[in-house]
């Protein structure tokens, strides 16, 4: 399935609830997101019904994510019956890990393999600031539960943003003695300002990979760790997408870079979105979307069919204005 532009589109994220066990200043309100009657919100049966079609259009990939996924009834059953579609090659998770010490094990039996965490500090009164309510004991209790249960890779998502002032090669060196796979996400252009520093996407907050990259190298140097080099096919970890990896020498994990603002990787794009009140969003960047509820909900393949082609025939060739969505991220699916 390729779109106007010639990109082959066979990767879809399913945003399963715009509900979140944290609260982040930059994807959250504080007082979290109004109720929903739940008829406005695909039921699992439906999302399956959809991945099917989307499949047979040639989807391949699914990403699941939120909000928070995992506080989604009915996620691990959805797992399974995704598992099933013979098309769909690859199935994984963005989760902010706090329920993944008491799910990792039921996930992994339900044939999830590898996970992304979000974590955007190692330093606990940030983590809080940031998450407004999380401790960061639980992230890091649901990260080992990952390795324990052997999802791989385990990819530790961070938004990099300038006022926050992150220690970077802290975040690095998790790749050292685990099989960790940091990645560094430039900040985006998503949702309005919820509040607090950092909170509000300003282009001054994007931070260059080259700089990151700087910054832990000379930490490192001032530990005698040796500086990052860039990681050859062979190496990669499963899914890289756009991302640019790095490693330390002898590290068991590698240090990535998502950079979709100062290196817009448009021309690749491959993927389109499922929001959890069921419109397709064929790119982050603009509220273009067309809603496909009512054509999942008529039990009409050919209505969901045309659905996904007509997502595929917006699908913008590029962002090229860095302004503000309706959408938060939460309501999106990052
Ligand atoms: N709750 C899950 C989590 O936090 O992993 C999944 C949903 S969350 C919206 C997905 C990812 O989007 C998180 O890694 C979050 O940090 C990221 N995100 C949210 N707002 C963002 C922004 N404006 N720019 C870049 N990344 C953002
Ligand atoms: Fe929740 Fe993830 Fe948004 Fe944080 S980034 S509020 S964990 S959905």
């Amino acid at each position: 399935m390729k779109d106007n532009y010639g990109r082959r589109i066979d990767y879809l994220r399913i945003s399963l609830t715009d509900r979140c066990n944290l609260r982040c200043i930059y994807c959250m309100p504080e007082e979290g997101v109004p109720f929903r009657a739940h008829d406005s919100i695909l039921r699992i049966e439906e999302i399956v019904a959809f991945t099917q079609r989307a499949a047979k259009a040639g989807i391949h990939k699914i990403r699941l994510t939120g909000g928070e996924p995992l506080v989604r009834k009915g996620v691990v059953d959805l797992i399974r019956e995704i598992r099933k579609i013979p098309e769909i090659e690859d199935i994984s998770l963005t989760t902010n890990a706090i329920l993944l010490p008491k799910m990792a094990g039921v996930l992994r039996d339900a044939g999830l393999t590898r996970v992304n965490i979000s974590l955007d500090t190692l330093d606990p009164v940030q983590f809080t600031y940031i998450t407004r309510m999380g401790k960061i004991e639980d992230v890091f209790a649901g990260i080992q539960a990952a390795l324990d249960y052997g999802f791989d890779p385990v990819k530790i998502n961070a938004v990099a943003v300038r006022s926050l002032d992150q220690d970077f090669f802290a975040f690095a060196k998790l790749s050292l003695e685990k099989p960790l796979h940091v990645r560094f996400i430039e900040y985006m252009p998503v949702g309005k300002s919820t509040g607090g520093t950092g909170a509000g996407w300003t282009e001054a907050d994007i931070i260059p990979a080259n700089e990151i990259i700087e910054a832990i190298n000379r930490d490192a140097r001032k530990e005698g760790i040796g500086a990052l080099e860039p990681v050859t096919e062979g190496g990669l970890p499963a899914g890289s997408g756009p991302a640019i990896y790095y490693s330390f020498p002898e590290a068991q994990g590698t240090v990535g870079f998502i950079s979709a603002m100062s290196n817009h990787f448009c021309s690749s794009c491959n993927r389109l979105r499922l929001t959890a009140d069921g419109k397709i969003r064929p790119c982050l960047f603009s509220d273009e979307e067309i809603d496909v509820m009512a054509a999942i909900r008529s039990g009409s393949q050919e209505a969901v069919d045309l659905a996904i082609q007509q997502a595929i025939g917006i699908k913008p060739d590029e962002h090229h204005e860095e302004r503000s969505t309706v959408r938060r991220m939460s309501q999106i699916g990052g």
